[in-house]
């Protein structure tokens, strides 16, 4: 059984009403949705306002994979608690962050780079897989449409990933590096960059199953205990 922890800010969904309409649950109660119909897969949400911002020890120890979406209130994550979530990364952790994490403290903390990007509201994506043979992109064999998507651009400064799994190109003429995967510590990270909270992304059945793919993909194959140091080999 794969444990996974949805982590959402939660504000947007309670802020907007136009949000609400798409996701009157919050975005992290619809990625619930489609992973709990995986026997293989038991899910809990978790967001910003909880104790300990939901990601308390307890919790981090018993999740193989983190999903995160957030976008207004990244700086409001605690140091404290990012860098426990990178430890939990570096020791095993599967990271998934969505969209606009991109710029979350624990990815800027784990891959080092700016993580800046371009990008403009309401412009169609073709979503083009470019790894067919990686196991993020099984089942998913032709272009997927989005109708209505937040334009994002490059340059993306990201570090070279391990793998692009998915280029998106944009009715503006704009591509991106939309999925990407890369390995910190003993911990899997997919970058995944659908998923802007105006839009029904998250409904869009090749979408669910990119990212219920990377969670199988992330789950650790074998996590650490401690956190590593140097040893001295007697
Ligand atoms: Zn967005």
């Amino acid at each position: 059984m794969i444990k996974v922890t949805v982590w959402n800010e939660y504000i947007e969904e309670n802020m907007y009403e136009h949000v609400a309409n798409v996701y009157p649950d919050g975005i992290h109660t619809s990625i619930k949705n489609f992973l709990s119909k995986n026997e293989d897969i038991k899910v809990r949400c978790v967001t910003l306002s909880m104790p300990d911002q939901g990601l308390s020890e307890e919790i981090l120890n018993d999740t193989d994979v983190l999903i995160w979406w957030g976008h207004q209130a990244h700086e409001e994550v605690t140091d404290e608690n990012a860098q426990r979530v990178k430890r939990h990364v570096l020791n095993g952790m599967g990271f998934i962050p969505l969209h606009s994490a991109h710029y979350c403290k624990v990815l800027r903390l784990l891959l080092g780079t700016s993580m800046c990007l371009r990008w403009k509201h309401g412009e169609k994506e073709k979503l083009i897989c470019v790894n067919p043979s990686h196991p993020i992109a099984e089942g998913i064999t032709e272009p997927i449409f989005l109708e209505q998507e937040e334009m994002y651009g490059e340059y993306f400064d990201i570090p070279k990933p391990d793998d692009i799994i998915f280029l998106g190109w944009f009715s503006n003429q704009e591509v991106f590096r939309s999925g990407c995967t890369f390995i910190r510590g003993w911990g899997k990270i997919f970058y995944f960059q659908p998923g802007h909270e105006e839009y029904p992304i998250y409904y869009i059945p090749e979408i669910q199953r990119i990212i219920t793919n990377a969670v199988r993909w992330a789950a650790p194959v074998n996590k650490r205990n401690s956190d590593y140091d140097n040893e001295e080999v007697k």
